[in-house]
């Protein structure tokens, strides 16, 4: 359903009124997911938004009502990617694709590094955000292609652009738990860069701060192990799940990134600015980079900065784009 018109206040109370009626109703289920939005640049974007949410909406009641097994929470029409050799071939007809998402440094709004983010084209009209297939190849670990094939990419762009003279900048890479799990895991992000003959330090190693909870992964171990290897880590999603200030104090790594949940709400809500002017003391204290995640707005931008966030990302500043579309826009010769 799509709403035009609506501000948020009454858009969010009727998602809720919607929500509670069909919880009140013991006959008809059904799992809903919504997304706000002020101005509408990209109508696909935010539907694949809502989307994923029910998707989270659908786990809740499943997790829930533990004796019905009938769930998925993908889209089932991807669930050929779960083969793994299906999965290949795809990646071999090239309909992966690597997008980037350029990082800006606040005062001069010049961007100072990338995200790559993958998405899935399964024919040239259509593509596919990475909410809708990346949780099931996470069960059946085939994530992890596509993990590799990101980063060989992006270490054969890098190569690429030096060799054009173009000026290069750190560009990071997002790893599952199934990929940091490999037992040579370091050893093979090594041997791809050196393949491909770049430096480790323009590679940063995204890590989700969720993985503290996978008990046969000593995450601090693997840090440490990836930052010897001259990678930089980042820790993804900071602020989302858990009291975060334990990994703070147990694990050095060279980047924090701040969520986009509370980017949303650092405009608004003071607690979220105390919270937030606090993280960023305290990555200063540490050395630690801190980048503010999914800032849309330029009053979100203004509480940031006044909160002393240096380093931002989101689509104020550009959206994910293609590797020859971020060449022409953000590389200069
Ligand atoms: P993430 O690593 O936290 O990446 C940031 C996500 O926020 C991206 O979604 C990006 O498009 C979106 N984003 C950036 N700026 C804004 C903004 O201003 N507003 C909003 N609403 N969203 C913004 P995307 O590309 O759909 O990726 C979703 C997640 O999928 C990523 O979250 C990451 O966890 C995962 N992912 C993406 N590519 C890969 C990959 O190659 N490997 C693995 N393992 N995970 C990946
Ligand atoms: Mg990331
Ligand atoms: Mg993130």
């Amino acid at each position: 359903i799509i709403c035009p018109g609506l501000e948020k206040e009454l858009f969010e109370s009727r998602t809720r009124d919607l929500k509670a009626q069909f919880r009140a109703d013991p006959m008809c289920r059904a799992a809903i997911g919504s997304r706000w939005s002020e101005k509408i640049d990209d109508l696909n974007q935010i539907i694949a938004e809502a989307d994923a949410r029910m998707y989270e909406d659908k786990k809740i009641f499943y997790r829930t009502h533990p004796a019905s097994n009938r769930y998925r929470h993908h889209s089932d029409e991807l669930l050929y990617l779960a083969d793994p050799g299906v999965l290949q071939e795809e990646i071999r007809q090239n309909r992966f694709v690597v997008y980037l998402q350029p990082k800006i440094s606040c005062p001069d709004r010049r961007a100072v590094g990338a995200e790559a983010l993958i998405r899935y084209q399964p024919r040239p009209d259509a593509l596919v955000l990475p909410g809708n297939f990346l949780p099931l190849m996470e069960e059946t670990g085939a994530v992890s292609q596509i993990d590799f094939f990101v980063f060989q990419f992006v270490c054969s762009r890098l190569k690429r652009w030096m060799e054009q003279g173009k000026a290069v900048f750190p560009v990071s890479v997002n790893f599952s738990r199934c990929s940091l799990a490999q037992p040579l895991f370091v050893e093979q992000l090594t041997e791809i860069c050196d393949s491909s003959g770049i430096s480790p330090e323009l590679l940063e190693i995204e890590i989700t701060e969720s993985l503290r909870e996978v008990e046969e992964l000593d995450i601090r171990a693997l840090i440490i192990k990836i930052r010897g290897a001259g990678f930089s880590v980042a820790i993804d999603d900071f602020g989302t799940e858990y009291a975060n200030l334990a990994l703070l104090s147990s694990v050095e790594f060279d980047v924090l990134k701040l969520d986009k949940s509370m980017v949303g709400d650092v405009a608004h809500n003071p607690r979220t600015r105390a919270i937030v002017e606090s993280i960023a003391e305290i990555c200063g204290k540490l050395g630690i980079r801190m980048v503010a995640e999914g800032i849309e707005t330029e009053e979100q931008m203004a509480a940031l900065n006044a909160c002393g966030v240096r380093l931002a990302q989101g689509f104020l500043f550009g959206k994910p784009v293609c590797a020859g579309q971020f060449e022409k826009t953000y590389l200069q010769q």
